[in-house]
């Protein structure tokens, strides 16, 4: 059975830059990158397969003619989708929707449930992840009168840290962070404040009503949502998320690793390092999955690899 290596989709954005390009060493589209989608099925990204039996395929092509592939597992779309991030510039701050609420007003959208893994921070950086309103009322007087300062709770990280962002949770990532993000399938995000920019003379479009209908409040604490992993356990798969949209490991091989692909299917970003996997060379960028029925794995060489797959 074949390891399908899959073809990255880049996206320009306001806030991107270059470094997908000289940092990881993709042939970007030009400037303003701002984020790569590595593995994914979304109508807005649809990523290919880049050799073999199924090059040229894409993963909404396989899904459907290939179910076999993903442990027929059901479902009418590839519930996940994987992407770096390079923020060059301060995001816009906002939420998402859960799955009932994108369901119902956003046709039929899945909600977004997403993670991170801190690729690289500057030193001293932080990014937006919840907020200080107590109640709902407090929350609506915020928004409502651009009280920005008082209401947007900012944590430090660094390289290395996790964050798991569930549905409701008011985030942004600030410059100079560079992420790989593991979500739901969706691209439904309301705008809460995209502080006073303009994109070709004119703001763009926030979502305040919707954003109040979605925030959770109180926030999540910040314990409960940032997760310092560093270095995990070498050569096993360190679990650092398990919910009911997606497993996530990290894996720190250095010498090798071998495990049985027991999953639906399972994708693998290299984040860092080269070596080979079942005798194939991969190196920093590359990403692939792993069928089901897949079996023995042997990876060997001196890497780090983020992998995901459905949630339990
Ligand atoms: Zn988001």
């Amino acid at each position: 059975m074949e390891i399908l290596y899959i073809n990255p989709i880049f996206k320009q954005v306001i806030w991107g830059g270059n470094k997908l390009g000289t940092k990881w060493g993709y042939a970007i589209p030009g400037d303003n990158v701002g984020e790569c989608w590595a593995v994914g099925a979304h109508p807005s990204g649809d990523c290919t397969v880049k050799e073999g039996a199924f090059a040229g395929k894409t993963i909404s092509q396989l899904w459907t003619e290939h179910p076999e592939l993903f442990g027929n597992i059901g479902g009418d779309r590839f519930p996940l989708l994987v992407k770096i991030i390079d923020a060059n510039d301060d995001l816009s701050i906002q939420v998402h929707p859960d799955d009932a609420y994108a369901g119902k007003n956003e046709n039929g959208s899945l909600g977004k449930t997403e993670c991170w893994y801190i690729l690289d921070a500057p030193e001293g950086a932080t990014l937006v992840i919840g907020h200080h309103a107590k109640d709902k009322a407090e929350l609506e007087d915020m928004i409502r009168n651009g009280k920005w300062d008082a209401f947007l709770r900012e944590v430090p990280v660094k390289k290395g840290d996790f964050i798991q962002i569930d549905p409701g949770t008011v985030h942004a990532i600030k410059g100079g962070i560079e992420i790989l993000e593991t979500q739901q399938s969706s691209d439904i995000t309301y705008r809460v404040y995209d502080y006073g920019r303009l994109q070709d003379g004119k703001p763009r479009a926030l979502h305040i009503e919707k954003s109040i209908d979605v925030i959770t409040v109180p926030a999540k604490s910040v314990e409960d949502s940032v997760l310092n992993v560093g270095q995990g356990a070498k050569n096993q798969m360190n679990l650092l998320m398990s919910c009911s949209c997606y497993r996530v490991w990290k894996i720190d091989v250095d010498g090798q690793i071998n495990l049985t692909q027991e999953y639906p299917f399972l994708i693998m970003s290299v984040i860092e390092g080269e070596g080979q996997i079942n005798g194939q060379a991969i190196k920093k960028g590359d990403h692939f999955m792993l069928p089901n029925g897949f079996g023995q794995v042997n990876i060997q060489g001196n890497l780090q690899i983020i992998a995901s797959t459905v949630g339990e």
